[in-house]
């Protein structure tokens, strides 16, 4: 499938989802999930329309940045090892995957300007997924508070890979209400208005429960057998 059928019906869902729940489509912006693909088929993702491209791994990440550069915004979305922050912390717009104080430390250090950072929640309590447990978030975010170059703009997490359509839906919902709270704060370094949520398969759920970011790969540009 082109990539552009694709985003019809990515975009047929989320104003579906949207009516449902009184939300407009024009506040959520579509991550384009590239890390399976060629530059061939990311070129045809931009020319489809998407400007936010997602890569959840350095090196990939660096291919793609090296080629597009500025046609694009970008976002890392993976686990970010310390040791690769000064690799990408100039490329890079928006980091969605800050989970230790280690990476801030080091995102603090490397950058020249204030880089916007979603911060990782582990919702599904599963061991392999990164990210923070629920009730780590916020002394995380109170732990950031004198880093000049971080500002948490929202949180960001993988639902547990399940179909059941309750447990995502709660998921999501969990993560939305540690959000709000965190806003409620009203934290300079710490806006946090943003849910960085939902993927190929759970993005319409997440859609329904407030994400304003969702990253979509298979979905929209396939998984690289194209
Ligand atoms: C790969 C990846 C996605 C996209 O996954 P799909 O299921 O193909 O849409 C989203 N977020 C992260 C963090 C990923 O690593």
């Amino acid at each position: 499938m082109h990539v552009a059928e694709n985003l019809q019906n990515i975009r047929s869902t989320i104003r579906q989802a949207c009516e449902k729940t009184g939300r407009n489509p024009d506040d959520i912006t579509i991550i384009g999930v590239t890390k399976y693909v060629t530059i061939e088929r990311t070129e045809e993702t931009i020319a489809a329309g998407i400007n936010n491209l997602g890569e959840n791994r350095s090196e990939g990440f660096l291919e793609k940045y090296n080629h597009f550069r500025d046609r694009a915004t970008w976002h890392f979305i993976g686990s970010l090892q310390s040791r690769k922050v000064k690799d990408i912390i100039d490329k890079v717009d928006t980091i969605h995957s800050l989970d230790r104080v280690s990476l801030a430390k080091e995102i603090d250090k490397r950058a020249d300007h204030v880089i916007d950072c979603f911060v990782q929640v582990n919702t599904s309590g599963e061991e392999s997924k990164h990210g923070l447990s629920k009730g780590a978030v916020i002394p995380f975010i109170d732990s950031l508070a004198t880093f000049q170059h971080i500002r948490v703009v929202g949180l960001m997490t993988m639902a547990p890979h399940v179909d059941d359509e309750h447990v995502l839906r709660n998921t999501f919902r969990q993560l939305a209400d540690l959000r709000d709270t965190i806003q409620q704060r009203d934290l300079k370094y710490a806006p946090c208005n943003y849910l960085s949520m939902g993927m190929s398969n759970d993005y319409h759920i997440a859609v329904e429960e407030g994400a304003t970011h969702i990253r979509v790969g298979s979905k929209l540009v396939g998984s690289g057998n194209e």
